[in-house]
């Protein structure tokens, strides 16, 4: 496979598991140094483990750090600077949570949390990155937002979450446009039903309906939507931006 991004610095939030993680992956193959960035330094470490790094001057990082706290996101951005010497030409915000419940008893800190997280976390890191290439005036950026399909269509006993994930659609697009006179691109990837830690928790009854429902009758692979962000950050998609994405095997055509 060709190098396509050889020479490019990538920061992935939510890098230390899931879909975040095969995005380093996918990414360090394809010739990036790859800044993993997790609230878990354990689980971001354990991720700098999986990457090659064949390239002469290809080097991965972890780092902590609490996307929805915005002094912990810039303190990581001015730390992988530091370390770099370049702000991150490619950015994926992968970090995300939920908190299920339905509407009528989802208590107000659920709601908070995962607007805090998914929502104003992706904000946070959109706009630091934003500003560093902005400062450095760098050529080109690419950022790339994972929402989720349920942000378009809803999901039982997930308002919280679908309001965050509809809310990351529509900063990416506003940031699209305020943007794009920059060089920098944004756009978003809404995965439907992915195998990670965040699903593993779906009773196996609830499972086999909702697989009954993709036209490919299989959940997706977090390496799936990697390969889709791989194309987002790379020269492939250069005259795209603002758009979204669906990695879901069909679901809700
Ligand atoms: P995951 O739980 O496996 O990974 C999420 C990662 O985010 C974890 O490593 C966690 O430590 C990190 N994280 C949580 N809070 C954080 C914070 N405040 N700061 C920094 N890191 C934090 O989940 P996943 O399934 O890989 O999900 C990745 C992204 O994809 C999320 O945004 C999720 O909403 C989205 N998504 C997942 C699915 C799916 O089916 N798995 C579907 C649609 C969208």
């Amino acid at each position: 496979m060709a190098m396509k991004l050889a020479g490019r610095l990538a920061l992935v939030t939510g890098g230390g598991s899931g879909i975040g993680r095969a995005v380093c992956v996918r990414l360090a193959r394809d010739g990036a140094s790859v800044a993993v960035a997790d609230l878990s330094a354990d689980a971001a470490a354990a991720t700098v483990g999986l990457l090659p790094a064949e390239l002469p001057g290809q080097r991965h990082a972890a780092l902590a750090v609490d996307v929805g706290d915005k002094a912990s996101v810039q303190a990581m951005l001015a730390r992988l600077q530091e370390q770099a010497g370049e702000p991150p030409s490619v950015s994926v915000s992968a970090a995300g949570i939920i908190r299920d419940q339905m509407l009528l008893r989802m208590d107000e800190e659920a709601f908070d949390q995962v607007i805090r997280v998914n929502l104003k976390g992706t904000f946070l890191v959109t706009q630091a990155v934003a500003q560093s290439l902005v400062s450095a005036r760098a050529a080109s950026g690419s950022i790339i937002n994972i929402g989720s399909i349920v942000g378009k269509v809803g999901n039982m006993g997930q308002c919280n979450y679908s309001a965050s994930k509809a809310g990351v659609e529509g900063l990416t697009k506003s940031t699209a446009k305020e943007l794009a006179r920059f060089g920098i691109r944004c756009n978003a990837v809404l995965p439907g039903f992915i195998e990670t830690p965040m699903t593993a928790g779906i009773p196996p009854k609830v499972m086999e309906k909702l697989i009954a429902a993709v036209p490919m009758r299989r959940m997706g692979t977090p390496e799936e939507v990697a390969d889709v962000c791989a194309f987002l950050a790379s020269d492939d998609s250069r005259y795209i931006t603002g758009v979204s994405l669906e990695v879901t095997g069909g679901l809700f055509l």
